[in-house]
């Protein structure tokens, strides 16, 4: 019998997600008359921004027509769209990235799983805990790591984000090869700041590691001193290759659009040791690999840097960032320390005890979903976090009764 890829039967446990759900749903179940609302998952509630709306119709009526039809388009995305992305998120704030360094694809979550594929098999990895789960559960699956041992992986370089380094992880003293980083961070919110990037890259540059830098969430980032983008760091074009996402910037996460900057200067070294491109390398896998994402999804990606369009996300974003204010002054109230939510649509709040008893504990007296930290790794242990993505009445809703069951 042909057998299976053994590097899934690693995976601890189901998804965290799929783990909250059951119980979501057992708990509805139980208590048909106490609707539950949910400041777990990640996920927008709002519409897309008008503008976007606007540019998803015209390019459907393109669509409509033989003069305007399109079928394929580049794997790598549309000059269109390129051109706009490298003015806006990257020459307007100082970083050089060309269009032809950008590479568009249906989601972060899907370029951040699939970058690992270029590099080698034996490619020692450091990544933080607690953080977004593909990055750990992708290489476990790819074979970078043994079996887990009490919630971890052995070959895995854990980067231990805790309050005492405020939920930024100091650069480690041993050598790894591929380093994810995340920032903003989910689950934890923090930001680092430009000289604790700045650390980094440094450390790449002297163990000859890439960073694979994770920006999903800039667009939240309010703190003019901060950092949206790695290549705000000098050098950082050498070592780092970045994620970024329409998702959680204009709402797109049903719509899927997102993009992946690899630098064409970036190298790494083949079996003999020459320096290969990384940009041909992810060139070569996505042109294999990928059909590109639809016209019309571009359009509407392309339609967030017009005038309108950016007033529009800016707001969207404005938005969420006043949920996570009221949430903050709600942890305050109760006495819980809570990092994150100011350049961030999430909360983390240290609750001072197991993570999925205080989940289990919200759930029961308050019908209140969070996300228990320790699903984000060992570190998230003790905290839980809660997401700013939802309407206004549901967050003081939620707020109102978090406040009255814990209170
Ligand atoms: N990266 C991080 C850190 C995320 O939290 C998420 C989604 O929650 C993603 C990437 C996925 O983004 P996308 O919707 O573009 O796949």
């Amino acid at each position: 019998m042909i057998r299976i890829n053994d590097n899934y039967s690693k995976l601890t446990a189901s998804y965290l997600f799929a783990d909250i759900a059951r119980r979501v749903d057992a708990f509805a179940a139980a208590h048909p008359g106490r609707p539950v609302i949910r400041l777990g998952i990640g996920d927008v509630t709002e519409p897309l921004p008008a503008a976007c709306v606007d540019a998803l119709h015209g390019a459907a009526d393109e669509m409509s027509r033989r003069a305007t039809f399109r079928g394929y388009g580049p794997e790598q995305g549309y000059p269109f769209l390129r051109e706009l992305i490298a003015r806006h998120d990257y020459a307007a704030r100082g970083c050089r990235v060309e269009p032809d360094e950008i590479f568009v694809s249906d989601g972060a979550k899907c370029d951040c799983a699939n970058i690992q594929e270029i590099f080698s098999a034996d490619a020692r990895l450091a990544i933080p805990d607690p953080v977004y789960p593909v990055y750990v559960d992708t290489n476990v699956m790819a074979g970078r790591t043994g079996p887990p041992a009490d919630g971890r992986y052995a070959g895995i370089l854990y980067l231990d984000s805790t309050a005492s380094n405020g939920y930024v992880p100091a650069v480690p003293d041993a050598p790894a090869d591929l380093v994810y980083l995340c920032f903003p961070n989910n689950p934890t919110g923090a930001v680092a700041t430009r000289a604790q990037l700045a650390a980094w890259v440094a450390y790449a540059k002297r163990n000859r590691a890439v960073i694979l830098f994770d920006s999903a969430y800039e667009a939240y980032v309010r703190d003019p001193a901060l950092p949206r983008s790695i290549y705000e760091v000098e050098g950082a074009r050498d070592v780092a290759i970045e994620f970024r996402s329409f998702s959680k910037t204009a709402g797109f996460t049903g719509t899927r659009c997102a993009y992946a900057v690899v630098p064409k200067a970036l190298a790494a070294a083949d079996a003999a040791g020459r320096p290969q491109s990384l940009h041909a390398l992810w060139s070569r896998r996505q042109t294999t690999k990928f059909n590109g994402v639809s016209y019309p999804v571009q359009r509407a990606a392309a339609a967030v840097y017009s005038d309108a369009g950016r007033e529009q996300v800016r707001a969207l974003a404005d938005f969420y960032l006043g949920n996570a204010r009221l949430i903050r002054a709600a942890m305050a109230r109760l006495g819980l320390p809570c990092a994150g939510g100011e350049n961030a649509p999430y909360i983390w709040v240290n609750v001072g005890r197991p993570s999925w008893e205080f989940f289990d504990l919200l759930l029961e007296r308050a019908q209140v979903v969070c996300t228990p930290g320790v699903g984000f790794g060992r570190c998230g242990e003790g905290h839980v976090r809660i997401s700013a993505f939802n309407s206004r009445e549901k967050v003081e809703e939620a707020l109102a009764r978090i406040a009255a069951a814990l209170g």
